[in-house]
C-alpha cells in the first residue's frame, strides 16, 4: 500500500504528499475511525488510491509529537524567530519559548531576525548571546529578510523536516517566509499578516513546500503558559542544565537549596550564564505557584 503525509486538511478531505512528489486528495476510512483518532496536518499515513487523484487514508503512523495549537503531527524543529531590535531581543522570553518547544520535543532553532537594523554596539550584544546559546546547545541564525543574511544558512535547515515558525507578533515570521519562498506572498504587517492569523479564527493549517522541507503556514506555541510542565521537567528543557545536572549530588535536584549542586556551582563559574539560571528559578516558582488542576 502507497504512504504518505498529510499536508492540509480541508472540509473532510486530506491532502497526501506521496512519496512521488503528488498530491492525492483523500477522505478517511479505516481503523482509525475505531479508536477515534482524526487524520492530522503532518501525519504519515496509508493510503489507497483510486486513481491519480482521489483515495482513502487507511491508516495513520504512530506520532511523534502533536501540537495543538496550530493541529499537526510529527513537528521536527521550530524556527523560533527572535528579533535583534523592534522589538529588542529578549533573553526571558526566548528561555519561555525554548522551555515550551522543548517540553513538546521539538527541536529549537534560534532565529535572530531584523539584524540589519543593529548599530555595532547591539551587534555585538547579540553575538555575545548567540555565542552563548550556541554553547548551552542550540543552533544559531542571525537572519535578515531586507540584506537576506542568513538565507543561505537557514534554507537547508528546513530539508526533509516538518517545521513550525514560532515568534511574537512583528519579529519578522512572514517577512521570512517570504524571502525563503518569495511565490508565498505573505502580507507582512502586524495585524492581519497571514501568519499571525489564527488567534481568534480557527482556520485550516497546511504544510506548505520550502526548498526540500515542509513548513507550517500559521505560526506555532501562541500559548506561553507552562500549564503542562511539572518542575521536575524543568530540567529537561533547558540542555545545558540538564547536562549539567548529571555531576549534582542528589538525583532529581532542582538545583535550589541542595547541596553539592553542579548546576549552581557552574552558574558560579560562569560556564552558565547567570540569566538562564535566573530564568529556571522564575519559571520553576511559576510552575510552583500553579494552582493544581482537578
Ligand atoms: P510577523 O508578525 O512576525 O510575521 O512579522 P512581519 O514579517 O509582518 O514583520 C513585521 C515588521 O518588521 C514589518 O514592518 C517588516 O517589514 C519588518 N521586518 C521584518 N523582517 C525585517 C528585517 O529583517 N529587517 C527589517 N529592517 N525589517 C524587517
Ligand atoms: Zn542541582
Amino acid at each position: 500500500m502507497p504512504e504518505g503525509k498529510i499536508i492540509k486538511a480541508l472540509a473532510g478531505f486530506y491532502y497526501v504528499l506521496t512519496n512521488e512528489n503528488e498530491v492525492i486528495q483523500c477522505r478517511g476510512r479505516g481503523v482509525f475511525r475505531k479508536n477515534k483518532v482524526s487524520p492530522l496536518v503532518g501525519d504519515e499515513v496509508v493510503f489507497q488510491a483510486d486513481n491519480d487523484r482521489e483515495g482513502y487514508i487507511l491508516e495513520i503512523k504512530e506520532r511523534k509529537n502533536e501540537l495543538v495549537r496550530p493541529p499537526i503531527a510529527n513537528v521536527d524543529q521550530a524556527i523560533l524567530i527572535f528579533s535583534a531590535v523592534e522589538p529588542d531581543f529578549s533573553t526571558t522570553l526566548l528561555d519561555r519559548f525554548l522551555v515550551l518547544i522543548e517540553f513538546n520535543r521539538i527541536r529549537p532553532i534560534i532565529c535572530v531576525s531584523k539584524i540589519d537594523l543593529t548599530s555595532d554596539e547591539e551587534r555585538n550584544r547579540i553575538e555575545t548571546y548567540a555565542a552563548e546559546y550556541e554553547k548551552a546547545g542550540y543552533k544559531v541564525i542571525l537572519t535578515s529578510s531586507v540584506t537576506e543574511d542568513g538565507i543561505k544558512q537557514l534554507l537547508p535547515l528546513l530539508d526533509g523536516e516538518i517545521s513550525v515558525f514560532a515568534g511574537q507578533s512583528g519579529v519578522g515570521k512572514s517577512s521570512l517566509l517570504n524571502v525563503l519562498k518569495p511565490d508565498l506572498e505573505l502580507e507582512t504587517n502586524d495585524i492581519s499578516t497571514h501568519l499571525g492569523r489564527g488567534k481568534h479564527t480557527t482556520r485550516h493549517v497546511e504544510l506548505i513546500e520550502i526548498g526540500a522541507g515542509l513548513v507550517a503556514d500559521t505560526p506555532g506555541f501562541s500559548s506561553l503558559e507552562f500549564t503542562e510542565l511539572e518542575a521536575e521537567d524543568l530540567n529537561y528543557c533547558f540542555p545545558d542544565i540538564e547536562a549539567t545536572s548529571e555531576n549534582c549530588k542528589f538525583r532529581g535536584c532542582l538545583h535550589m537549596q541542595e547541596p553539592k549542586c553542579a548546576v549552581k556551582q557552574a552558574v558560579e563559574d560562569g560556564e552558565i550564564p547567570l540569566y538562564r539560571y535566573e530564568h529556571y528559578k522564575v519559571f520553576l516558582q511559576e510552575i510552583k505557584d500553579r494552582k493544581p488542576r482537578y
